[in-house]
């Protein structure tokens, strides 16, 4: 679908769905590899390791197309199963910007487009990688055809690499920013945004 037919789809959606909107979590891919000591406390790797599983091993979830899914059934049956309006959590158990999804992300970008109707919020520790994995319908002029990616953030790292935040993270074309502090490992007085 192209944007513009992507615009249409989400305008009619929005006209059609008399559902609330709702807060989901959407994770089209699990697993990943640590960036630095900001990793440490990685809940997904805790668990996975508690199972005896591999976390490192990156794979796409049952839940890829969980987006762009519609009703079978019910009064609503054919709008999609996540109202319009709804707010995305977007890749919670990876991230989105992992070198193992490149050939994945194209797609994802694709299913946020026909969803420009929703917004979507996804964190990464690797805002170096933003720019090459940037979707190709991205315009020159920053910004997307739709701007249904909303905020991408990155956490403070306490390496010497806290920089990247100013070098990859700010010039990102999202139409929010959010820089999460958890767990806050410096001193609040060296940071400087
Ligand atoms: S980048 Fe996120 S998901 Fe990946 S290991 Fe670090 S904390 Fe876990």
């Amino acid at each position: 679908m192209n944007g513009q037919l992507s615009f249409i789809n989400a305008a009619e959606e929005k006209l059609n769905d008399s559902r609330p909107p709702e807060t989901i979590i959407w994770n089209p891919w699990y697993g990943c590899h640590k960036v630095s000591a900001v990793c440490d406390n990685c809940y997904m790797f805790a668990r996975d390791l508690s199972y005896g599983m591999d976390p490192r091993q990156v794979h796409r979830t049952g839940n890829y197309n969980l987006p762009v899914r519609r009703l079978r059934s019910s009064p609503h049956k054919g709008n999609y199963k996540t109202p319009s309006v709804s707010h995305i959590y977007t890749c919670f158990t990876s991230v989105f910007f992992h070198p193992a999804a490149d050939s994945w992300r194209e797609e994802a970008w694709e299913m946020m487009r026909e969803r420009s109707d929703c917004t979507f919020f996804m964190i990464t520790k690797r805002p170096e990688r933003i720019a090459a994995c940037l979707p190709s319908s991205f315009s020159s002029d920053g910004r997307t055809q739709n701007e249904s990616w909303s905020h991408i953030s990155d956490p403070l790292d306490p390496s010497p690499n806290a920089n990247r935040i100013h070098r990859y993270f700010m010039p990102t074309p999202a139409t929010n920013r959010t820089i999460p502090s958890n767990p806050i490992t410096i001193p609040r007085i060296k940071m400087i945004l």
